[in-house]
């Protein structure tokens, strides 16, 4: 794996980025996608159902449901704990319901859709959108799951003119059921049983052979820089793609250290995590544990990598807005472009302690990367992630931050052009070191 030669400048980040969140309009995409590029630079594929031997000095991955993602490096000693980046591939978005096709009038048709997560719903108003997800096909064999994404303007959701509804702008409640069906079709015998039509095609199958499908909408509208000094950035899903692809970048570029290094992407985040791929689930515990297994490691020796081991869990996080400054918390202000936020919960909906906020700044401190502070203002209640999560299922020392965006769960989000590369930076450390507990209260940062 090159690298001292992938130093990259922030600009060729930011393309990169932005390319890999256009190439990835739902989960499964991106973890395909992520699949690819830790392919291409070496690492071998595991299967779950396989047995594992992995050797130390290899890089490894698997991934679950296809829709979350485990990469793990060996070190060439043996190890001194887990140096975990986890992050997730999700974004709230509209599910298509089985048979999704609605006539309206003998005129129209539209799409009968569901919410998956929490979204900004006026955002998915009058724009060009389109469809990606997997479906489930009956080949020869057996029963195949393949990817699906319509790769042009399909659907738009169409507002309500003014003049028919003159209270529009001064908040309106929007029913998914009522408000927000997107409209696919002119009705005639031409478009009947059209949508499954176009999803057999755009999978490579005759509809008949279609068990299953598992779509979602996406929005068009692709990545871009923006403002004076093209300072800003914008796409759809920089929640959480931002996180994943700078953790993935960081774990590519990193040396092989004295720890496992393990770059973990659930998905569900949006959903609560509950799911056999989400945060809640076992799927990094089971990776952990295997891995310790086929080194050797007995039930101890894994009790023994989990504790002296790191985790953070990156999810990004709420910027100070410009229109709207008195949100923030009154003294913990991130801005775009300030660095990685750190975020505190009293309530410990953010795992950050004092001893893991404590180990993430001195990370930070020896890559010269900036950071700043979240805390929600006392009377708002705020988000949740997948840290404390997680963290019931491995019980390692765990920092919660996230790179400051603006719009979350908007379909098209702004972020800062630098703070990408700077959770880059602090990855590849991370990946690159261990850090060692030496009793319950002292911790060493081993290159
Ligand atoms: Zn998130």
């Amino acid at each position: 794996m090159a690298k001292t030669g992938r130093a990259k400048k922030e600009k060729d980040w930011n393309e990169k980025l932005l390319a890999f969140l256009d190439a990835s309009p739902v989960n499964f995409l991106a973890i395909e996608n992520m699949c690819k590029e830790l392919e291409q630079n070496g690492a071998e594929r595991l299967y779950e159902e396989d047995k594992w031997k992995p050797v130390p000095g290899k890089t490894y991955y698997v991934t679950r449901n296809g829709s979350a993602l485990i990469a793990f490096r060996i070190p060439k000693k043996e190890p001194v704990g887990f140096q975990i980046m986890a992050s997730h591939c999700d974004s709230p978005t509209f599910r298509i319901k089985t048979h999704p096709e609605l006539e309206v009038e003998q005129k129209y048709v539209k799409l009968n859709i569901e919410k998956y997560g929490g979204m900004l719903c006026e955002s998915w108003f009058d724009r060009p959108l389109s469809v990606a997800g997997r479906v489930l096909v009956r080949t020869g064999e057996g029963i195949e799951s393949r990817l699906v994404c319509v790769d042009r303007d399909l659907l738009i959701i169409p507002r309500l003119a003014i003049h028919m509804n003159r209270e529009a702008n001064d908040g309106v409640k929007i029913n998914v059921q009522k408000d927000m069906l997107p409209l696919f079709a002119e009705a005639g015998e031409d478009a009947k049983g059209g949508f499954l039509r176009l999803i057999a095609e755009a999978c490579d199958a005759d509809p008949e052979q279609i068990l299953e499908t598992e779509l979602y909408l996406y929005n068009r509208e692709k990545g871009t820089r923006f403002g004076l000094n093209n300072e800003f950035i914008a796409s759809g899903r920089l929640d959480d793609l931002q996180c994943a692809y700078a953790s993935l970048q960081g774990f590519l570029n990193a040396e092989t250290g004295k720890s496992i290094a393990v770059h973990c992407v659930y998905d569900n985040e949006e959903v609560g995590s509950t799911t056999k791929q989400g945060a809640a689930s076992t799927f990094l515990s089971d990776v952990l544990h295997r891995i310790n297994t086929a080194l050797g490691g007995t039930e101890e020796d894994y009790h023994r990598l989990v504790r002296s081991g790191f985790m953070v869990s990156a999810d990004n996080a709420h910027a100070v807005h410009p229109n709207y400054t008195e949100k923030a918390d009154p003294t913990n202000r991130p801005y775009l472009n300030g660095g990685i936020v750190i975020k505190y919960s009293a309530n410990q909906k953010y795992t950050t302690d004092a001893v893991s906020g404590a180990i993430f700044r001195e990370l930070c401190h020896m890559t010269e990367v900036p950071v700043q502070e979240f805390h929600n203002r006392s009377d708002m209640l705020g988000g949740s992630t997948l840290g404390n999560i997680s963290g019931a299922q491995v019980p390692i020392n765990t920092v919660d931050i996230g790179l400051p965006q603006l719009a979350m769960h908007s379909s098209y989000e702004t972020a800062g052009a630098k703070d990408t590369e700077y959770l880059i930076r602090v990855a590849q450390e991370l990946f690159s070191t261990a850090v060692q507990t030496k009793g319950d209260g002292n911790y060493r940062i081993l290159a």
